[in-house]
């Protein structure tokens, strides 16, 4: 004896007629409609509306039943809209493999874009620049990821640049476009012969259709100075 859950039916059709409307609309945020994201749908789906199973071969009275309960139906296409956006926008193992049967030609991917941060490292009683520092810059108690290999974390300030450092978060994922995040921002610097320092700085973001991957120079935020004081200034005034 087989058992079959009826849902499985119903809600397959349910999210392949709305993949399909949603291509036709030409959705922004579908990154993507391959048959593992389908299924992936199917599953999100399934696993938040109660089953309803019937002994193989006895369901085709059944399922006139459940394809003409529109109620039903409405609520399963309410919960297989929120599947297909969350699916299309949750970066998966196996998309980074060729997406073969995609149709989607678009990498679209709600995102956090960062602007640039730049800011300036100085000494507290010359107001000289200091090179040679290490700077890392963190969020949530991490070392952030960069866009690519060309920018550094931590970086390196030099005489040259007037002890200027600049970062360049790699995107974070969004859930939709527009949304809006407070992000708390941490810089560590360590610089021979002064006191290990720490900044904080918040960002605020409203997230994108897209994850940018090209720099625009007007998007960048200037840092407020950072100042450090020599370690012998600092222990001579602990001492006084
Ligand atoms: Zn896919």
């Amino acid at each position: 004896m087989n058992v079959h859950n009826m849902m499985e039916d119903l809600v397959t059709a349910e999210v392949n007629g709305l993949y399909e409307q949603v291509k036709r609309d030409k959705a922004a945020w579908l990154s993507c409609d391959c048959k593992n994201c389908r299924l992936d749908t199917i599953s999100y789906v399934l696993n938040r509306i109660p089953p309803k199973y019937v002994v193989s071969g006895r369901g085709v009275t059944h399922s006139n039943e459940i394809f003409s309960d529109h109620q039903l139906i409405a609520d399963i296409s309410a919960v297989a809209m929120d599947g297909l956006r969350i699916i299309s926008s949750t970066k998966r193992p196996f998309h980074s493999l060729p997406r073969e049967e995609c149709e989607v030609q678009r990498e679209e991917n709600p995102s956090f874009n960062f602007p640039t941060f730049t800011g300036y490292l100085l000494d507290g009683s010359t107001f000289e620049p200091i090179s040679g520092a290490k700077v890392l810059l963190k969020l949530d108690g991490s070392p952030v990821q960069m866009v690519d290999m060309t920018w550094a974390n931590p970086t390196q300030t030099f005489q040259s640049t007037k002890g200027a450092f600049t970062f360049w978060a790699s995107s974070l994922p969004a859930v939709q476009a527009g949304e809006s995040r407070k992000f708390e921002f941490e810089i560590e610097i360590e610089a021979e012969g002064y006191e290990k320092s720490f900044h904080y700085f918040d960002v605020p973001i409203i997230s994108d259709k897209t994850k940018k991957s090209e720099l625009n120079t007007a998007c960048s935020i200037k840092i407020r100075d950072i100042v450090l004081f020599k370690r012998e200034i600092f222990e001579e005034d602990m001492q006084n």
